[in-house]
């Protein structure tokens, strides 16, 4: 199918495209990289009046260390988050994650901000996000402002992103000395959506958790920070804990039924990668199987 017929407007600068997007208001579409936009335009799912590229503001783009925090610009591409020294030092999950984003065709093209604004539950850079303790900036009518990834995911393609808005970076708090990191999905091909899948951040002192966070997606409608984590730090790790952990993290997911998982096997999948993902960060195989 083709898409519906728009007009195009090549954004100029950031004040240009927040221009655009305030004239238009919910009959504009921002575009990046177009591999998640110009297929669901594509296919009519969605139909806007005006495309706004902001693929041209090369302000936009790019990876930087400042003060604590490493800042990454919306149209940074995924395979610059694979290239990257700042993100191999300071974000290491990032680079893991995103080399089972899509292909190397769609990674070339498709960017953190997009795939931030797109908010498909089963991406993996925005379990990534709540894994790390992000903050995307936003600039809006009313100016810039900074929303927690538990504030900015709002449901399936939902965020707290208004029609006017454009995604301007994510921030992420430096991971510090001794964070240790996890990531595996479970997808029927590489390169295909997650049917689970778990992104985690850790530190680990005296062979105990002091912080841990569980970033799990395609379990519910938006990335879940696990609360049943918290059971698990300051605490001796035992094969006990482990499974009244999963067992507490099953009841708190939320997964749909698809052609892919039912949710009783999405939740079962989810507790396999959790003791997987406890076992390699505390260096402790034994725990793997409990
Ligand atoms: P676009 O397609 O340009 O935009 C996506 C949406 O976000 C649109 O609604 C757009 O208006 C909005 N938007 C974009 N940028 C901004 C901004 N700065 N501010 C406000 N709104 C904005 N993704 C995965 O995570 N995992 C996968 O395994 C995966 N597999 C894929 C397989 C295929 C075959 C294809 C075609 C895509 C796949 N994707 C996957 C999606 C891909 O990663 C996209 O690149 C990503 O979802 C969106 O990034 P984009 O820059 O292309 O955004």
């Amino acid at each position: 199918m083709k898409a519906a017929a728009f007009t195009y407007a090549r954004a100029t600068s950031v004040v240009n495209a927040l221009e655009l997007l305030a004239a238009h208001g919910d009959k504009a579409k921002v575009l990046s990289g177009g591999q998640s936009l110009m297929p669901a335009m594509n296919l009519r799912l969605v139909s806007p009046d005006i495309v706004v590229d902001i693929g041209g503001l090369t302000e936009l783009r790019g990876i930087a260390v400042s003060g604590d925090v490493l800042a990454i610009g919306a149209l940074t591409r995924h395979v610059d988050l694979l290239r990257s020294p700042e993100v191999a030092a300071h974000a290491p999950l990032l680079r893991d994650a995103v080399a089972h984003v899509a292909h190397p065709a769609i990674r070339n093209r498709g960017t953190v901000g997009g795939s931030l604004a797109h908010a498909d539950p089963a991406s993996e850079i925005p379990a990534c996000m709540a894994a790390l303790d992000a903050t995307i900036v936003v600039r809006g009518p009313g100016g810039e402002r900074r929303i927690a990834t538990a504030e900015f995911f709002r449901g399936i393609y939902e965020t707290a992103l208004s029609p006017q808005d454009l995604l301007v970076a994510v921030e992420l708090p430096l991971s510090g000395e001794g964070a240790r990191f996890f990531f595996q999905e479970y997808a029927r091909r590489h390169g295909d959506y997650a049917i689970v899948g778990l992104a985690a951040r850790a530190l680990v002192g005296g062979g105990q958790f002091t912080d841990l966070r569980l970033g799990f997606f395609a379990v519910g409608d938006r990335p879940l920070l696990a609360d049943a984590a918290r059971k698990l730090i300051n605490v001796s790790v035992t094969p006990a804990l482990l499974a009244e952990t999963a067992a507490a993290l099953a009841e708190e997911l939320d997964p749909e039924e698809d052609q892919q998982a039912s949710p009783a096997m999405r939740r079962h999948l989810a507790t396999v990668l959790m003791r997987r993902c406890v076992a390699a960060l505390l260096e402790r195989p034994e725990l793997e199987t409990g």
